[in-house]
């Protein structure tokens, strides 16, 4: 049995609001908050609380970051959006900024991650039959299992997780998922000569924070050059200093050929995503063939330079690479028996909890959320460890020290 915390009559006020009104699709924890800043929340009641979460890492930079909010609210008041039909003062700004921070030739706009996930997907297909020459309607895509690219039906189409897909059939075919950090299995996939592209997440962030083996994307990435595959990286959670670099692949010098941004790109302040490639790949999508009434819209692309901006000035890969390994020495310290795993790279990380209870994680999450840490578990037995990345050494050591409480009082 799930453990049931006491809960304020305001806190039950919103959530009987949610359960009467609102479709029953997520099993939030019983917190409601209303406030937020930097690395904390607070809830209805004032109480404040370590955010461990981060918006799935959308909150990198913090909640409610000042220069974010600035850039926000002086934007709202000019102009917010234009649609596509027509040229706005910012979009061009916003195009040259990112595809010089990033190093590629074009960008996409999109607003939402599973919208980049299939933007990039649809690229892919187009390059594949129209510069690989692969026959028409024969590409396929390799993807990995354990996968999560979001939750359109193409998408979930090639996910393991089977209660994402139960009775949403039937499903967009083209798709083989191979089993995640194996270098021979890609090998064998590669030999179908229909073989477009490679999805990956660079660390798997829903799937527990699976990190594959060093040196994986590496060869992952020559492999598919050799085949004359594109590499797709899905740097939606990975990506903006997550993991201790700008993004995932910058880890071991990947440069892949379609990558894959959202989350962070607006610091949690509204949904902005981003597909960048070069110009042989993005040239082959002509007016009309995709698109998105919000996608590029003046706010959202402002938003996303003094997101990416932030993220340099306040050196938070920098922070998140040194403050993420103090974490994970600190987790292991506590030598916990039922921590079987510390995983993860810069503050991008998640412990695997080994105990009968199959509850177990939920109710660390409950008792961490009364000691004033709000994480969520995945997968039933993991709980994510992912802070914003302004996050400081004294903060972290409260952290663990709540951690550490929290799982004694079990
Ligand atoms: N790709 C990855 C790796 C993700 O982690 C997520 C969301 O968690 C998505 C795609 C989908 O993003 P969104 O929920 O914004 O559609």
């Amino acid at each position: 049995m799930q453990a049931t915390t006491h809960l304020t009559s305001k806190t039950q006020y919103f959530l009987e609001k949610e359960e009467l009104y609102g479709a029953h699709n997520y099993h939030p924890l019983p917190v409601v908050l209303s406030k937020g800043a930097g690395v904390f929340v607070w809830d209805v009641d004032d109480k404040r609380y370590y955010d461990f979460l981060s918006g799935y890492s959308a909150i990198n930079q913090g909640h409610c970051h000042p220069r974010i909010i600035e850039t926000f609210i002086e934007q709202a008041q000019r102009l917010t959006l234009t649609s596509r039909a027509f040229h706005n003062d910012v979009l061009g700004e916003y195009e040259e900024f990112i595809t010089k921070f990033f190093g590629y030739d074009k960008v996409l706009p999109m607003n939402t991650g599973v919208e980049a996930v299939e933007t990039g997907l649809k690229l892919a297909r187009r390059w594949g039959y129209e510069v690989k020459g692969v026959p028409h309607n024969k590409g396929k895509i390799i993807v990995c299992e354990n996968n999560f690219h979001g939750r359109t039906i193409s998408v979930i189409s090639f996910s393991s997780d089977e209660s994402s897909k139960k009775d949403f059939g039937p499903f967009t075919p083209g798709f083989e998922a191979i089993p995640y950090n194996d270098i021979p299995a890609l090998q064998a996939a590669l030999q179908d000569k229909n073989v477009i592209g490679f999805m990956v997440e660079p660390i798997q962030g829903e799937a527990g924070v699976v990190v594959p083996d060093e040196g994986y994307l590496a060869k992952a990435a020559a492999m598919c050059k050799e085949a004359n595959v594109l590499l797709i990286a899905d740097e939606i959670q990975t990506g903006l200093a997550r993991t201790g670099k700008m993004l995932a692949c910058d880890h071991e010098d990947v440069r892949p050929d379609i990558v894959l941004l959202g989350k962070a790109l607006s610091g949690g302040t509204m949904p902005v995503s981003a597909v960048l490639a070069d110009d042989e790949i993005m040239l082959t999508i002509k007016p009309g063939d995709h698109g998105s009434t919000y996608g590029g819209n003046p706010i959202a692309c402002k938003v996303a330079m003094t997101s990416l901006q932030v993220l340099v000035d306040e050196k938070m890969a920098h922070n998140s690479a040194v403050l993420g390994a103090h974490f994970r020495k600190e987790l292991l310290a506590l030598n916990n028996p039922h921590i079987s795993i510390v995983r993860g790279k810069g503050l991008f990380n998640a412990i695997v909890i080994n105990h009968p209870d199959k509850d177990t994680a939920w109710d660390i999450c409950v008792a961490m959320k009364q000691n004033g840490l709000l994480a969520k578990p995945t997968h039933g037995d993991r709980i994510r460890f992912a802070p914003p990345l302004l996050i400081t050494r004294e903060q972290i050591d409260e952290c663990i020290g709540i951690i550490k409480k929290s799982m004694e009082s079990l």
